[in-house]
């Protein structure tokens, strides 16, 4: 089976669970905007396979030469941020958000594209790229408001700016957590799209849902070690044809 093959049955009951259900969330992941030309972290085509994560993507590695971290990292996602549009797996569960049967998505992702696509409540967990901040005088810019042709970008006050998202050996910030741990625990159904759920603390999120008696439909090409441990329906195949199927199978059903 594959993202044009997929099991007619598994999409039906994750359909069914989803129509039925009264509080649906999406935890989302790198993989959901694979297919508009973003890569992820892990595995083939990720990130991790051209840089080293401890030398670009950590606090530390930023803080101790930032205009290494600017040049490399940092403008490479800039620039595939810039191309990338939305596709039926963001519109999927928009659409889903409009009909009433998804409340909140839960991404890990910094790009915005959920909000392009038309979800409205979004929780950005490791924060965003849309932002960005001084390090000195905490000054917020857009990202159109940077100067791009020096890096580390420049503040006026002479400080430099970092992006609004979370490094790696940071903190989420805790309103973010908060509210999560909370909606993975009142949730009734937890769809599990793109992630290999292996980044703490969101790979937790998951684990609570389903502690809390949630079912856990999960939408991957390929079986992350969370499937074996806590999916109850797994849809195998990429984000953008399985979503607009199951969207399309729940709007069938309201
Ligand atoms: P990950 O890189 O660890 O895993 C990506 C997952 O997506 C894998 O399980 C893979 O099998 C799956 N996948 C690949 N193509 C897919 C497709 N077309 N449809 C559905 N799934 C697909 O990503 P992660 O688990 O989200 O966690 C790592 C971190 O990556 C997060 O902290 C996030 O902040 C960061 N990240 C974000 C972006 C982005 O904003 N788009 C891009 C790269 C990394």
């Amino acid at each position: 089976m594959d993202g044009t093959l997929m099991d007619d049955t598994l999409m039906k009951k994750a359909a069914e669970a989803i129509s039925r259900s009264h509080h649906t969330v999406a935890l989302t992941g790198a993989g959901i905007s694979v297919e508009s030309g973003i890569p992820p972290f892990r595995g083939k085509g990720g990130l991790w396979e051209i840089y080293d994560p401890m030398e670009y993507a950590t606090i530390d590695a930023f803080l101790r030469n930032p205009e290494k971290v600017w040049r490399v990292l940092l403008m490479a996602t800039i620039n595939d941020l810039k191309k990338a549009e939305p596709h039926s797996g963001h519109i999927g569960l928009a659409r889903l958000e409009a009909i009433g049967r998804l409340r909140t998505i839960i991404t890990q992702n910094v790009d915005g594209l959920h909000q392009r696509a038309g979800s409205r409540d979004v929780i950005e967990f490791h924060g965003s790229f849309a932002s960005y901040r001084c390090l000195r005088c905490d000054r917020k810019a857009g990202m159109e408001a940077l100067e791009l042709s020096t890096l580390p970008p420049p503040c006026e006050c002479g400080g430099i700016y970092r992006p609004d998202c979370v490094f790696f050996g940071e903190m989420i910030p805790p309103h973010h957590l908060e509210r999560s741990h909370t909606i993975a625990a009142q949730c009734d159904v937890m769809l599990v799209v793109g992630t290999s759920a292996t980044v703490q603390p969101a790979a937790d999120l998951p684990l609570v849902a389903k502690q809390a008696g949630a079912v856990i439909i999960e939408v991957n090409p390929e079986k992350p070690p969370l499937t074996r441990r806590v999916s109850d329906i797994f849809l195998k195949g990429k984000a953008g044809p399985v979503m607009d199927r199951l969207a399309t199978e729940v709007e069938h059903r309201i």
